[in-house]
């Protein structure tokens, strides 16, 4: 019976001003665990009424002292107690992570370490965010002082629920922001679990609020509400774009991570095994479902051949499987909206290019969101599976004459989130690296991301950058201090 099945499902609710709460509609959005098409759990399915309740209390705990006057160290050590706290749960999280995600286990376990090494950079950070003293030609004292924007939106994806919630939440809070936190729709359950532990850490009520539901009704109220001073949005660029446009109206201030094409280049002088597990890695690391996944995989003529061979047999032993297998290596997309979008592609790139491994579903998995790691080559540059972000694991490769043809492939994207480049010619390497319009370039490797080095993109992968030291000023305006020292009127009339 449905109502006894229900039994096991469970509810989650808002975090509003320190508090679970229902939503104003009293309407669940069921949560799915994509490997055996179930349901897990149940969301509130927020909209405009419960938005203004989060944005009301995250106004409130930004205005009133208990948050303006904490001192840097104090927001610091909130995020170490945060930290701690995300380690000693790691388990937990990591599982329902990849319960929820489809990710691997393993991989879901490296998101969770990187999400408390997230909290633990930002809360050193806090304590390192210096003004200036401006050398103004008077008599006077001139200053910059940083200061938080004040309320962050912050709309984030579901391929990397966790940790999008951290890259989001840790540098806010280190610089004094108020948030509001909307998670993915259809991967909420960690980031409610992780504000279970907001209190006991020391943060004030107001200072992080979740809201749980659907962009059209919960994101893109927060976008419009003009208590909002800041967006921080990673996700598809059709919805980047929107939410440009809808900031206009109230000046918001916004970052943008929207994803990519980007190539991962094979030079023929590369490390061959090297290249190979690189290029496999570059594009199929959590099922593809990653916003720098090298999709467009070029590759220099005289080594083509050999590569698209080689690379097609090792993806063909890629073990799919359950999130919870530890041999896992792919799991299931996310939702059944993904694997139809996925499916479609490659049917698509079948009409388009030379299939080498997979294109289909996973027929090996009986249920659940599976597709088969999926090679074309022969892709002509301009096919829409080498210029539109499939966000699965279908790789385009393309084969190149020389540096310079691979440079105008490379760059020939409306996208510049991430490139990587492999030789062992330090010279050409290196031309390559200057000449590629990209945020992130890797040089023989490709995927690693640290919470040190700045990540973001150019063109339309979006504008400013998350992580590093850049990730903290995202979330800072600067005030100009004119201190006048001459004690005398102006004398100007
Ligand atoms: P995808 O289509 O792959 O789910 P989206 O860009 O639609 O990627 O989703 C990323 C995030 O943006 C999610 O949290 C989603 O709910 C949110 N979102 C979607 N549409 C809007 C919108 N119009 N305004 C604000 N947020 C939105
Ligand atoms: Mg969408």
């Amino acid at each position: 019976m449905a109502s006894e099945a229900k039994v096991s499902v469970r509810r989650y609710h808002l975090y509003i001003n320190g508090e679970w709460v229902g939503s104003s509609s009293g309407r669940f959005i069921p949560v799915m665990d994509p490997s055996t098409e179930e349901i897990i759990a149940e969301v509130p399915d927020a909209n405009e009424k419960d938005v203004n309740r989060a944005v009301a209390a995250a106004k409130a705990a930004f205005d009133s002292g208990a948050w303006h006057e904490t001192t840097a160290q104090e927001r610091g050590r909130i995020l170490f107690r945060l930290a701690e706290r995300v380690r000693k749960e790691a388990g937990m999280l990591a599982e329902l992570e990849a319960r929820n995600s489809g990710k691997p286990i393993v991989e879901a376990e490296y998101d969770i370490n990187d999400v408390a090494t997230c909290f633990e950079y930002y809360g050193g950070l806090a304590t390192k965010v210096l003004g200036h003293v401006n050398p103004v030609p008077d008599n006077a004292l001139s200053l910059s002082l940083r200061e938080p924007i004040g309320v962050a939106a912050q709309i984030i994806p579901w391929n990397y629920p966790l940790l999008m919630a951290a890259w989001k939440l840790a540098p806010a809070i280190a610089a004094g922001c108020t948030c509001i936190l909307k998670p993915a729709e259809q991967t909420p359950l960690t980031a409610l679990e992780f504000a279970n532990w907001l209190p006991e850490a020391g943060l004030p009520p107001g200072v992080v609020n979740i809201i749980t539901g659907y962009g059209e009704s919960a994101g893109a109220p927060l976008v419009l509400h003009p208590d909002v001073n800041k967006i921080a949005f990673t996700g598809s660029a059709t919805v980047g774009k929107i939410i440009v446009k809808a900031a206009a109206d109230t000046v918001k201030r916004v970052t943008l991570e929207l994803g990519g094409k980007s190539p991962n280049i094979f030079f023929a002088d590369a490390d061959f095994e090297s290249a190979i597990d690189g290029a496999l890695f570059g594009v199929f690391i959590n099922q593809g479902e990653v916003c720098s996944a090298g999709s467009r995989i070029l590759v220099e003529k005289p080594i083509y051949t050999k590569f698209v061979e080689a690379m097609a047999a090792k993806a063909k032993t890629i073990r799919l499987g359950p999130p919870l297998e530890r041999e896992t290596k792919m799991g299931p997309l996310v939702s059944k909206d993904q694997y139809d979008r996925v499916r479609s592609y490659q049917e698509v790139g079948k009409k388009e290019a030379k299939l080498a491994a997979g294109g289909g579903r996973a027929a090996s998995m009986p249920k659940g969101y599976y597709v088969e790691p999926t090679i074309f080559y022969d892709v002509d540059n301009s096919a829409r599976i080498a210029q539109e972000e499939i966000f699965g694991p279908v790789a385009a490769v393309i084969p190149f004459a020389n540096e310079a043809e691979a440079i105008r492939i490379a760059n020939d994207t409306p996208y510049g989130l991430a490139a990587a480049v492999w030789s062992r010619d330090i010279f050409k390497t290196f031309r390559v690296v200057k000449a590629i319009r990209a945020g992130i370039v890797w040089v023989n490797h490709m995927q690693p991301t640290y919470v040190e080095a700045p990540w973001g993109g150019y063109k339309q992968s979006g504008f400013g950058r998350e992580l590093g030291p850049s990730g903290i000023e995202e979330y800072l305006e600067t005030k100009q201090v004119h201190i006048n020292l001459n004690e005398q009127p102006i004398g100007w009339y």
